[in-house]
Formats: C-alpha cells, sequence, structure tokens
C-alpha cells in the first residue's frame, strides 16, 4: 500500500505530499503519521491512500511509513476531501489547503490518546483492604479508566497493577472516545417563535438545499438560528455559527449562553493562543461541544457529528481570507454541508449578489422575513447632501445631525455613529464638480496625507508621487476642495466639544483587541452609562441595542470613490445595516450624510428597497459581465519587477484565451495600493478555471472569485 502524506515542513518542492509505503501499518485516509525525510522524521497527513498492483514497474521505491500516531485519524475523511478541493479550487499546494484544518504544530498534541480502561474480572477469595476497595468500586462504576480509578479510590498504583497481574482487573486500551451522545441538554425553553418567524424555520429546516434567510433588520434572524441550533443539538448534532467580525464573538456567545452549559460552547477566532485553539479544537472533535461561534476559521471545527453551519451577514466581506487559502467561506461551507450532510443557511438582510443570483437559480432556498419582529416601523432615513453643507471646522458633522445628537442627549436616548474603516482622509473632492482630484501620472484618484509640519499634501500611491493642493479644482476653476474622511481620532475629538457633557464610547479595531473588551462597551451601552456610540462600520454592525433611537454615517461615500464594480453594493449593505440599528424598540431616526446623495445605492437603501435594488444590481452586473453573472480569477505580482512579469503573464493568458477557444477576457494594471509593486492581471468569462493549468505560475498568488479588484 502507498499513501501520499502531506508533511508538517517548509521544505520546497513536497507542498503537494510526498509518497510512502506503508509497511503494513494501519494507515488510513487522516492519519498523523511519523514519516522519514532526509535524515529526519517529520509530522505528516496522509491525505490519500493507494494500492499498487503488483506488476508495475516503478522508477523509485519509497520510503516507509515510521509511526501511526493517535489512536484515531486526526482529521476526518470529509476534512481530508475538503482539503482536496480547497487546493484544487483555489489552485494552492496541499500543504497551505491543509493549514486551517489542522491546530498549530505538533499536531501530535492534539492527537486522541490511549488510555488503559480498566474493567472488573473477579474477586480473591481474601482480598486486602485496599483491593477490596478498589473493586468495589470497579464492579459498581467500571469501566474506568486507570488514572480515573486511582483518584477515586486513592489506591496506589501498586495495587491496581498487582491486581492486573493477577488477572483479577482486565486492562485494555481505549481511544479517548466518549459515548455517543443521543442529545445535548438546552437550559432555556425553545426559542417561541411568531408565526411568520416560523413558517421560515420550518421552511429551512426542510430544505434539503441550502437555505439564503433573506431578513430585513431585526426581524430576528438570531432567534430563527436559535431554534435550528435548538433542532440540531436535539439529535445531538454540532452546530458552527460564523460572525463576521471576531470582536462581534462575544456579544453572540451572550445570547447563546443562555441556551447551552459553557462546556457545550466553544469559541473560535484567530486571537486565540494555539493551545487555546487546540484545546477547543480537541473538545469539539471529542462531540461534547454542541455549539462552536466563531469567525471564519471556525468553519474548520472538526465536529464529530456535524449538524448545521450557519453564516450569519452572509454578505460581509471578511469571509473572504485575504491570504492563501484565498477560500470564501460561504463557498467552502457549501461544499463542507454537501461532504458531511450538515444543513447550511446564509443569513443577511442585504445578501451578496452571489447568494441572491444563486437562491434566484433555485440552489438555494430562499427565506424572506421581510418584516421586523412586532411589525416594529423601521426608521426614518434623512440623506444629507455634504456638498451643500457650510462646515467650518466641524466637519463632516453637519447642522441637523448636530441637532439630532442634541435632542436623543436631552431625551437620554442613544445615538450610534459610523466611521469609514480606515480614518484617514482618502480624497480630495470638489464640492462644485463633484470630482475627485486626480493624478495625472497614474490617472487615479489621489489620496489626501498630512506632512511633519502639518499641510496637507496629494500623493499618487501607484506612481510614487506627491503633489500640492491647488488652490482650485482643475476641472471647474472652484475653490472648494475638501478632503473627505476625516480621522477617526479627530472626530472623536470634535465630538466631544460638541458635546462635552456626553460619554462617548469607540468601538473600532484599533481601540479594541479582544472580543471581552467588546462586551464592555456593549454593557456600557446596554446599562445607559454611555451616550454615543462611534464605532467602525464592521464592529457596529449587527449590534442589538435597544435605547439607540439614532444611528448616522458621517461620510457614506468612501466605498463609492473606489473604482470597483463592487463599489455600490458594499455602500448600499453598509446603510441598510445602518438602518437596522436604530429605533429597534421603538421609532428611531437615521441620517446618511453624503456627497452622492442620488446614487441609486443611496436611495435604495434610504428608501428599504433592498429586493429592487439587489435585482437591479444584478441586471446591470449580467450585462457588464461582471461576477456573480461570469467567473473571475485575479492573479497577483509583486515586487520590483511587476509589471514586466504581470504583462508577461497577461499576454500568455490573452494567448491561451485564443487558443482554447474560451471565451473570456483579461485585463493588466497596477493595484490602487500597491504604489506600482504591485500588478494583476484580472480574467473574467466562463471556464477560465482550465486556463492556470497551461500558465507557470510560481510567482504568481491566484486569487479565485477575488472580493477585492481595485
Ligand atoms: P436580526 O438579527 O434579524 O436583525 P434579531 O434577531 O436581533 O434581528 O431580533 C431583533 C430583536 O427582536 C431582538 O431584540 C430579539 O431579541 C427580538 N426578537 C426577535 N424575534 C423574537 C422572538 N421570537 N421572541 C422574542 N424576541 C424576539
Ligand atoms: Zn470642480
Amino acid at each position: 500500500m502507498r499513501c501520499l502524506v502531506v508533511l508538517n515542513t517548509r521544505s520546497p518542492g513536497i507542498g503537494d505530499g510526498l509518497t510512502y509505503e506503508t509497511g503494513g501499518l494501519p494507515v488510513v485516509i487522516g492519519s498523523l503519521v511519523l514519516a522519514p525525510l532526509r535524515k529526519k522524521s517529520i509530522e505528516g497527513i496522509v491525505v490519500d491512500v493507494t494500492n499498487v498492483a503488483a506488476d508495475t514497474e516503478e522508477t523509485f521505491t519509497p520510503r516507509r511509513i515510521e509511526q501511526v500516531i493517535g489512536t484515531q485519524p486526526l482529521l476526518t475523511p470529509e476534512a481530508v476531501e475538503a482539503l482536496w478541493w480547497v487546493a484544487e479550487y483555489y489552485h494552492c499546494s496541499l500543504r497551505s489547503a491543509l493549514t486551517p484544518f489542522v491546530p498549530a504544530a505538533p499536531w501530535r498534541n492534539a492527537a486522541m490518546k490511549e488510555t488503559m480502561l480498566c474493567s472488573f474480572i473477579s474477586e480473591p477469595a481474601k482480598p486486602g483492604v485496599r483491593q477490596k476497595v478498589v473493586l468495589d468500586f470497579l464492579r459498581e462504576h467500571g469501566p474506568l479508566p486507570r488514572d480515573a480509578l486511582r483518584r477515586k479510590t486513592s489506591a496506589a498504583s501498586a495495587t491496581i497493577r498487582s491486581l492486573t497481574e493477577k488477572g483479577y482487573i482486565k486492562e485494555e486500551r481505549t481511544a479517548d472516545i466518549p459515548p455517543p451522545v443521543t442529545a445535548f441538554e438546552t437550559t432555556e425553553a425553545r426559542p417561541l417563535l411568531s408565526p411568520k418567524q416560523k413558517r421560515v424555520c420550518d421552511m429551512i429546516a426542510a430544505s434539503e438545499k441550502p437555505s439564503l434567510l433573506f431578513g430585513i433588520t431585526g426581524s430576528g434572524k438570531t432567534e430563527i438560528y436559535a431554534s435550528l441550533i435548538a433542532d440540531a443539538a436535539a439529535q445531538g448534532k454540532q452546530s458552527i455559527l460564523l460572525v463576521p467580525e471576531i470582536l462581534l464573538t462575544e456579544y453572540t456567545v451572550h445570547r447563546f449562553r443562555k441556551m447551552f452549559a459553557p462546556e457545550r460552547i466553544a469559541v473560535i477566532h484567530s486571537r486565540l493562543t494555539s493551545s487555546a485553539r487546540r484545546n477547543a479544537w480537541m473538545r469539539i472533535r471529542s462531540g461534547s461541544v454542541a455549539l462552536i461561534i466563531g469567525s471564519r476559521s471556525a468553519l474548520f471545527s472538526p465536529c464529530a457529528r456535524p449538524g448545521l453551519i450557519i453564516i450569519d451577514e452572509e454578505h460581509e466581506w471578511t469571509y473572504k481570507n485575504e491570504q492563501t487559502p484565498r477560500y470564501n467561506a460561504r463557498d467552502l461551507a457549501e461544499k463542507l454541508c454537501s461532504l458531511s450532510g450538515a444543513k447550511l443557511v446564509l443569513g443577511s438582510a442585504t445578501p451578496s449578489l452571489e447568494a441572491w443570483a444563486r437562491a434566484k437559480q433555485d440552489h438555494y432556498t430562499l427565506a424572506r422575513l421581510p418584516e421586523r419582529y412586532m411589525q416594529r416601523a423601521l426608521p426614518v432615513v434623512r440623506v444629507i447632501d455634504l456638498g451643500t453643507v457650510r462646515f467650518g471646522s466641524l466637519y463632516p458633522f453637519s447642522p441637523p445631525l448636530i441637532q439630532a445628537i442634541e435632542e436623543r442627549l436631552a431625551r437620554k436616548e442613544q445615538t450610534v455613529l459610523f466611521l469609514n474603516r480606515r480614518g484617514v482622509a482618502s480624497a480630495m473632492l470638489c464640492l462644485q464638480c463633484r470630482k475627485r482630484l486626480v493624478s495625472p501620472v497614474s490617472q487615479l484618484p489621489y489620496t489626501v496625507h498630512r506632512g511633519p509640519d502639518n499641510r496637507m499634501y496629494l500623493l499618487d500611491h501607484v506612481a510614487g508621487v506627491s503633489a500640492e493642493v491647488p488652490a482650485e479644482c482643475p476641472h471647474c476653476r472652484s475653490t472648494q476642495l475638501l478632503p473627505v474622511g476625516a480621522g477617526t481620532q479627530k472626530l472623536e475629538n470634535i465630538l466631544s466639544s460638541l458635546f462635552p457633557t456626553a460619554k462617548i464610547l469607540r468601538a473600532d479595531s484599533d481601540t479594541l483587541q479582544h472580543p471581552e473588551q467588546m462586551r464592555q462597551v456593549l454593557d456600557d451601552m446596554r446599562e445607559r452609562r454611555a451616550d454615543i456610540l462611534l464605532g467602525t462600520q464592521s464592529v457596529v454592525k449587527g449590534l442589538d441595542l435597544p435605547m439607540v433611537t439614532l444611528a448616522a454615517v458621517l461620510v457614506a461615500d468612501i466605498g463609492l470613490s473606489l473604482p470597483h464594480f463592487r463599489a455600490g453594493e458594499r455602500v448600499f449593505q453598509l446603510l441598510t445595516q445602518l438602518t437596522g440599528r436604530s429605533g429597534r424598540a421603538g421609532p428611531g431616526d437615521v441620517y446618511i450624510q453624503t456627497f452622492r446623495p442620488d446614487a441609486p445605492e443611496v436611495q435604495a437603501a434610504a428608501a428599504h428597497r433592498t429586493e429592487e435594488y439587489l435585482e437591479t444590481e444584478l441586471t446591470l452586473r449580467t450585462l457588464l459581465n461582471y461576477p456573480p453573472s461570469v467567473p473571475m480569477i485575479r492573479l497577483l505580482i509583486t515586487g520590483e519587477k511587476a509589471e514586466p512579469r504581470a504583462r508577461s503573464v497577461h499576454q500568455a493568458v490573452l494567448r491561451l484565451i485564443t487558443h482554447l477557444g474560451v471565451e473570456a477576457q483579461a485585463t493588466v494594471a497596477p493595484t490602487l495600493f500597491g504604489i506600482g509593486l504591485e500588478w494583476h492581471v484580472l480574467i473574467k468569462g466562463n471556464d477560465i478555471h482550465q486556463l492556470l493549468a497551461h500558465i507557470p505560475l510560481t510567482d504568481v498568488t491566484v486569487d479565485v472569485d477575488p472580493m477585492d479588484v481595485v
């Protein structure tokens, strides 16, 4: 027998595994083994096992596996199958694909250990006092692991050993697997769903296909998840609930602590130490955990009895891994569910165009919840045209917004303010013609920076050249030029000068390092110890804070100004999320401050017309030949020679397209923030996967279904 082993080493050239002879050892797919590599012995995972026919003529004799570690394979056959899929679909090595499936090395620390299980056989005619204690205990409670028996009876090892040697106790090696659970106990009554929620929940439960739960903000998606998780638990099956942001795991755990005892919940995210992660990994594999909550890496949890995967806020970009393996959690979850028979549920108030298209093609079951729980009204949305506001030094706080915040403070209600993802000024905008200042060298928008003397200057990241801020707009000669996207720190300062007595909280990945700090922020809001929550979109989205009656985005245009086919979708998602934060318990208001009040995504979000927006956008994508109507692959090239190399890859791709007769297009360009040292080739069209097999890609990063394309 032969096996293919992916070794835990960075040695070049063996990323796709090495072949070994099993040498009669009990090697199966997923086994953790020790295998020789040159003069060393290295841990590896078996990803394939094959029979070699006797008459095969071989050019080499493979070396033998040295040892199989653990009583059970480290990975399930489904996990191994999934990793093959990741390697093939995302075009990476087996070793890269394996990394997220295994805990930190050494892997043997996570292997199933053997224990010696003692059982009662018979009793000597005249047992000693100590012997009698052990034997009686074992007769009543056995079979027991030797260690446990010793602890429970305070017996000496010698006592147990002597009983074993004389045959009164039998010792057997057993894997440390707990007996199968028939049901996980829940510590709260099942969520009581409204009739509409119940209908949707039943529809999802009955569906053989993955489901897209398209429920507006406040419709009670979390309660539906809870109900589905309870269903799975009743059958002893494990659920995985993915949230888009590490800081939100704590918030979600809080909800589910009502449902399960602490030892039935595991939290997985990339900020765990490797030992905490390994611990969680082993608890999950042992089958004792009912619910796993985490960010995208929780998807790789080694569930012993997988039953359900839920991806909350399915549209979020954080579900795409931007390092090799560059998987998208949504697609990988679909693969995992099809392999294990688990149910997949994607939830969103603003589905991604990808999920929407699949629902429309009947590939997903579409379950709609178009009303808020208890028919609560959606907030009133007001769009403020930033181009017509005279700010002075208070930019970007417009007078109507300032007044609205004042009113909340007077009424002891709360306000949530959305910041843009990064606090840097991103562009210089002309208020007259609404155009951005563009670099004549790269033809791309300048970004605005401040020098050490605090003077503003413009930077062309791509060409690496800087320029003075001109006195007037080169397009229309207006002198009304404004840097858009002020820094978060600065915003906080303005805010506290405007409202000196207000208690202001900030929540972004800079101020919060750990999910537990996020809980403090949430507690402060819930218990009214704070008046205003100023947070980045990624953190503030999705929160359920009942006393918030005003939500505002300070400058909605950051995404709009990027030359990206998903820019509109992203802004729409942000604005709809924003409307979801306000008035969750009573009437609420939403302020959208924007330089482009007429943009379709702004209009649609303000009018709560989600489905209409999705349909229009999908039509547009199809017309313009963009994902999800066609697949896309991005080839990234970095380094000093990025440009010539990218151009030659581009030429090779074009030749292949013609040669193979594939219907596809390819473009080459520098990336927006790559300062000329990063270039990419974008390929879109059906059947473009096959092109990859024919291009040398050693110095190229392949990004299949890319999110980021600028
Ligand atoms: P979504 O995730 O869709 O925005 P949530 O699940 O946060 O909505 O629900 C909105 C609010 O309504 C929450 O405070 C939630 O507790 C409450 N809610 C929703 N459904 C129910 C229900 N069936 N029973 C009790 N409360 C509910
Ligand atoms: Zn102008």
